[in-house]
């Protein structure tokens, strides 16, 4: 197996690698965002430099020309006057170049065939423009080629545009030398306003995609973590917590997505909680919510020092009902009891099945006596309403014991007891009676 792993697979490094992964491209949504706005934002101002350099080169080369296009017309104005001699006349040349000088401001020089001085503008004393270090006056003086030349180095070096002077049969017969460093800086200066613009432009533009992008990821991970609080409380089975997202597409189309299936899940448990409490046959609430509105009603009376009661009902002789018109009738029979007893008592009360042909009730905030009243009042109605059935009317009576917290007992399964026992108290005591424990 081992032979299958290059050496720094086996030396651990796989980890190291993926190390760096998380690093330098994180994993979580919201660094990962911020690296890439980094990334581009720091693009802008690249940019800028690289414009802001494109206008410097094509600033120098504005001027290159200039230069050359002044010295072009300078060095034939002066070919022009050699009228026919093979050699410049220093005498004649002068006065021209002192008079441009005054016009131009630049500082020109003219070269005989040998890089002697002919004439020039510069104030006696100084060095002149002819100083050829690399041979480039030579050569154009050589081949009529038009040159540009730098002396010194760095921001104080002097350009210089070598043009040839040619003489009325066209052969070379000097050069001139311009020095257009003054007009080069008037053009470079000149374009210096837009290229801060450009690289101001950059640096506004990154400002600008940094913070768009910081309120754009913000408000991105703001609503992915909202989402996964929201899955969270699903999955904690709050269905009722809804996934609330400020980005459109697809980010609220998911929570969407979560919210509809959040609904679905509380509707279909809704359903499931309702099938689980009712019963079938009645419709009423079966043993199990009686159970828990059992409970609900003790913390509630325990909370508040209020008593409640509960009565237990039981058919008189149900079988016999069953015996003689059938387990149908029978049914029929708890259905219109079911209907009987919930129109007797409040829609605060909760009556329901507890099971075969027995019923509870449970009265909430009520007393003994209250509590006794509504018991009469079910076993009245009951006696006193006949069930048809497939043209037969059925009498039905039932038993009734009433319980009352706290006096009958403190725990549900001691209130039923009793209720229990009162019940089959007025079972013998002859049936179609309510009775309830005696008092102390
Ligand atoms: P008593 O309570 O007065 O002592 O007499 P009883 O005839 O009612 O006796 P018991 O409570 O023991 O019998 C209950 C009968 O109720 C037995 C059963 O056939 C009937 N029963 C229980 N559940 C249902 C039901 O869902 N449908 C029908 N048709 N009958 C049921
Ligand atoms: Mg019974
Ligand atoms: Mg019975």
């Amino acid at each position: 197996m081992t032979g299958r792993h290059t050496w720094w697979e086996r030396r651990g490094f796989p980890q190291l690698r993926r190390r760096w992964h998380e690093l330098a491209w994180p994993t979580r949504v919201g660094p990962r965002l911020a690296v890439a706005f980094l990334l581009v934002g720091s693009l802008l101002p690249l940019i800028g430099l690289i414009a802001e350099r494109e206008q410097r080169i094509a600033a120098a080369r504005d001027a290159q020309a200039e230069a050359q296009q002044l010295a072009g017309v300078i060095a034939a104005n002066i070919g022009d006057g050699a009228q026919g001699r093979s050699q410049l006349d220093p005498a004649a040349v002068q006065p021209y170049l002192d008079n441009l000088k005054r016009q131009t401001g630049g500082e020109v020089e003219i070269v005989d065939l040998r890089r002697g001085s002919l004439a020039d503008t510069m104030p006696a004393g100084t060095p002149g423009l002819r100083a050829d270090p690399d041979g480039q006056i030579a050569a154009t003086l050589r081949d009529g080629l038009i040159r540009n030349v730098s002396r010194g180095d760095g921001g104080s070096a002097v350009k210089v545009m070598v043009v040839p002077i040619r003489g009325p049969d066209d052969g070379i017969v000097g050069a001139l030398l311009l020095d257009y460093t003054d007009l080069h800086e008037q053009v470079l200066s000149a374009g210096a306003h837009s290229r801060r613009l450009t690289i101001g432009a950059g640096l506004t533009g990154m400002v600008v995609a940094l913070g768009v992008g910081w309120v754009f990821s913000r408000g991105l991970v703001h609503d992915v973590r909202r989402l996964t609080q929201a899955a969270a409380r699903y999955a904690e089975g709050d269905y009722a917590i809804r996934a609330e997202v400020n980005s459109r597409g697809e980010l609220r189309e998911l929570a969407e997505a979560l919210n509809t299936m959040a609904g679905r899940i509380a509707q279909r448990r809704a359903e499931l909680v309702d099938l689980a409490t009712t019963d079938p046959l009645t419709g009423l609430p079966n043993r199990r919510a009686l159970r828990a509105g059992m409970a609900r009603e003790l913390d509630h009376a325990r909370l508040r020092g209020a008593p409640f009661s509960l009565i237990l009902l039981d058919l008189d002789h149900f079988k016999a009902v069953n015996d003689e018109y059938g387990h149908l009738a029978g049914d029929l029979v708890l259905r219109e009891v079911g209907k009987i007893l919930q129109g007797q008592v409040r829609s605060t009360d909760l009556a329901g099945r507890h099971g075969g042909e027995e019923f509870a009730v449970l009265l909430p905030d009520t007393g003994r006596d209250a509590a006794l009243r509504t018991a009469e009042r079910v076993r009245a109605a009951l006696s006193h309403t006949p069930i048809e059935f497939q043209g037969h009317t059925v009498r039905v009576t039932a038993s009734l014991g009433v319980v009352t917290y706290p006096e009958d007992g403190l725990t549900g399964e001691e209130l039923v007891r009793r209720a229990d026992v009162a019940l089959y108290a007025a079972k013998r005591a002859g049936r179609d009676r309510v009775h309830s424990p005696p008092t102390a």
